[in-house]
């Protein structure tokens, strides 16, 4: 999606396999809308490539499968055979879409897939990916994870060259300058076109016989390239936003693409270059508090680890008095274990999250208050009754979703519901591909801890340091971490002024 931004603030002959196929199941969109309740945070997407497998597409479908939590409203393959590059995207999960019959017309031994969670107000189906372009440099296709934050003028003056854009996605500006680059070879005008760009993007690129991978200049988003060994032949070459993926690919994982790096795998094997250097590290620290699976190893670190550490190090900061730790399941688990064996506290899953909210027809009894946290969490009352809860969950955001978790445990019968959130309070919005709120709508950018602790109606409430949290996530390689939506600091010139602008009304 394209948005305002300002500086200065913080500181080829085809046949009809090309055709570009769409796949829609409509009623998921609206139904995940409708129960959101608008207080979770989402990204935008993960993305998968693969190279040199007789099953490309099926490989493709396999890895996008892992990566459906980053996003589960669209998703798209596109396969290449040496002559043809073909494309399928559409609504709904990455099961819903690819069935046997939708593989099957996908041919070639290379692939990229995306799939995407889309923002209020896009035209979902119209910006799923990948988005493949015809180019001057040929055709190319595209998957992107991030946001990139200096559009609007690269948009502009492509448009004054003669660019015609098929979507409002950030992911085509780089076909566009890509396509208009006046590099000679392709891989040059790639690289180019990345330096020209700012912001958060980790992207899957593929042509009729070759697949590109990289990574922003401050690594913002993951993105890590593993192998399938082949006794036969030449090895399998895949990349996936998180090596969640490598495991049901039965992948190595080889190394994470660095910051400011573009591989190019051939039928020749992979090179590599640095189109950008000197930039410091930014990794988002929110995909070790949420967005990534525990299973996997971010910026070289497993989340795992990250999780249990917030937890235990949360144990330590704010300690309360109670009988049992309850995790808001599913992120907040892994650190609620955590903290119950950090304080000695019986850990118990005193809610249950039902899975397959947002894939079944909604009732018209949604209109009902709280009928969508119902949805999505039910208490276990012989475990809660009469008893003193730490309650972990990984965020508040407008406020609104934890008070109705509070008050469903309390409604459980619990004695006293201490809420403790694995992170710092997130007091500014994210412009590296996470959608979250303005600042006006962010309950702690406009209120103490304490105003908070009455608005969500729970006996005390904690959140972990921002120290707390970067030791927590300080693996061996000693990363550096974007912290703005803790801080309000932002690595990069550029930011949506309207988007830091606090309420001016209580909340
Ligand atoms: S602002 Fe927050 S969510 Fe966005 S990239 Fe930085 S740490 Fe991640």
């Amino acid at each position: 999606m394209i948005r305002r931004f300002y500086q200065g603030v913080a500181g080829v002959a085809d046949t009809a396999l090309d055709a570009d196929l769409r796949v829609t199941s409509p009623s998921v969109l609206q139904s995940l809308q409708l129960i959101a309740g608008g207080d979770e945070l989402h990204e935008e997407c993960g993305v998968v490539a693969i190279h040199g497998h007789p099953d490309a597409a099926r490989q493709a479908y396999l890895g996008l499968y892992a990566l459906q939590h980053r996003g589960q409203e669209s998703a798209g393959i596109a396969t290449a055979n040496g002559l043809h590059l073909a494309n399928i995207k559409g609504m709904g999960l990455v099961s819903e879409i690819f069935t046997d019959d939708v593989l099957q017309k996908l041919p070639g031994s290379m692939a990229i897939g995306h799939t995407r969670y889309s923002t209020t107000g896009d035209s979902a189906l119209l910006n799923a990916q990948p988005i493949r372009v015809d180019s001057t440099k040929g055709l190319i296709a595209i998957a992107h994870n991030g946001n990139l934050v200096n559009l609007g003028n690269a948009r502009r003056s492509l448009e004054r060259a003669g660019a015609y854009f098929q979507t409002t996605s950030d992911s085509e500006i780089i076909v566009q300058l890509i396509a208009h680059s006046r590099a000679s070879s392709l891989v040059d005008a790639i690289a180019d076109s990345l330096a020209q760009v700012e912001g958060a993007f980790s992207i899957v690129m593929m042509t009729r016989d070759r697949i590109f991978a990289a990574r922003d200049p401050r690594g913002f988003r993951p993105l890590s390239m593993g192998r399938i060994r082949n006794p036969d032949g030449p090895d399998t070459v895949v990349f996936a936003s998180e090596t969640c993926a490598f495991d049901l690919l039965r992948a190595e994982f080889v190394r994470d693409v660095l910051p400011g790096e573009l591989v190019m795998v051939t039928e020749d094997g992979v090179t590599s270059r640095q189109y950008a250097t000197g930039f410091p590290q930014s990794s988002c620290i929110f995909e070790h508090v949420y967005f990534a699976r525990p299973d996997s190893r971010i910026f070289g670190r497993w989340v795992q680890e990250s999780r249990d550490q917030m937890g235990r190090r949360l144990a330590r900061e704010s300690a309360v008095p109670a009988d049992v730790v309850v995790p808001v399941p599913d992120s907040g688990v892994t650190a609620a274990l955590g903290y119950a064996e950090q304080a000695g506290i019986p850990f118990r899953m005193g809610l249950i999250r039902n899975h397959y909210v947002g894939r079944t027809f909604i009732e018209p009894e949604q209109r009902v208050r709280d009928f969508g946290v119902r949805l999505k969490l039910n208490p276990v009352r012989n475990l809660l009754e009469g008893k003193r809860v730490i309650l972990i969950d990984d965020s508040i955001i407008r406020g609104t979703t934890s008070r109705k978790i509070v008050r469903m445990v309390r409604g459980a019968g619990a004695k006293e519901v201490h809420l403790r959130i694995s992170c710092p309070p997130t007091i500014s919005p994210c412009f590296y591909g996470v959608d979250t709120p303005s600042k006006r709508d962010l309950i702690a950018a406009n209120k103490s801890v304490e105003e908070i602790r009455r608005f969500i109606e729970a006996d005390s409430l904690a959140y972990l340091s921002l120290e707390g949290l970067l030791n927590s996530c300080d693996g061996q390689e000693h990363n550096s971490y974007c912290t703005a939506c803790y801080t309000g600091n932002y690595p990069t010139q550029w930011v949506d002024v309207d988007e830091i602008l606090p309420a001016t009304v209580s909340i």
